[in-house]
């Protein structure tokens, strides 16, 4: 089984419960079970500003999907939701990105893994934190240090949880 992180984002349309419907469909992959998520957090948008707050997660999956199959999978849940890509960084019902897949490193025009930006994102490292404190990143060192090294921004977690946490 290879573990893998995922990270969720919502910002339209009732968030909290998109990121919980796509919870339950990633539970459903075949092959696949959530086995951890961490709390909710709402983070202020990275591109257009005149869009509403995020709210993001971050869940630990075992999968026997390879990275692509795993990939297509989460464009699916994406689908399924009704995601339409309006502009880059712009607001969406559902996002979701694979972060992290044990210990793979891959660049193919489909699909960077680590996620690109995984390093630089508050709203990606510290929920990562959470429910994986010791963990060291492929290339990049441990995660303690990203999170030392972290610029502040807009973060701020949800009384709220998601139905798994
Ligand atoms: P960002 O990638 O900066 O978070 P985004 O999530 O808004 O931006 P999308 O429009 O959702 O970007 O995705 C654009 C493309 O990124 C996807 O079609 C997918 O092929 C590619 N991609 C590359 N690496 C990954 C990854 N690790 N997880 C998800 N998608 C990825
Ligand atoms: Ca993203
Ligand atoms: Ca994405």
């Amino acid at each position: 089984m290879a573990q893998v992180f995922v990270g969720l984002g919502s910002n339209l349309s009732n968030p909290v419960k998109q990121i919980n419907r796509a919870l339950a469909s990633l539970e459903r992959l075949t092959d696949t079970s959530v086995k951890s998520c961490s709390k909710l957090y709402g983070s202020a948008p990275q591109g257009p500003q005149n869009q509403p707050d995020f709210v993001n997660a971050i869940c630990l999956l075992e999968t026997l999907l390879s990275p692509m199959e795993l990939l297509s999978a989460l464009q699916g849940i994406e689908q399924t939701q009704g995601r339409v890509k309006k502009r880059h960084w712009g607001e969406r019902l559902i996002d979701l990105d694979i972060l992290l897949f044990d210990n793979l490193t891959l660049s193919t025009p489909e699909l960077t893994i680590p996620h690109s930006e995984v390093s630089n994102r508050d709203f990606v490292l510290i929920p990562l934190f959470e429910i994986a404190p010791d963990l060291i990143l492929p290339n990049q060192g441990s995660l303690r240090d990203l999170i030392d090294q972290l610029e502040t921004t807009y973060l701020y977690p949800l009384s709220l949880s998601t139905d798994l946490t």
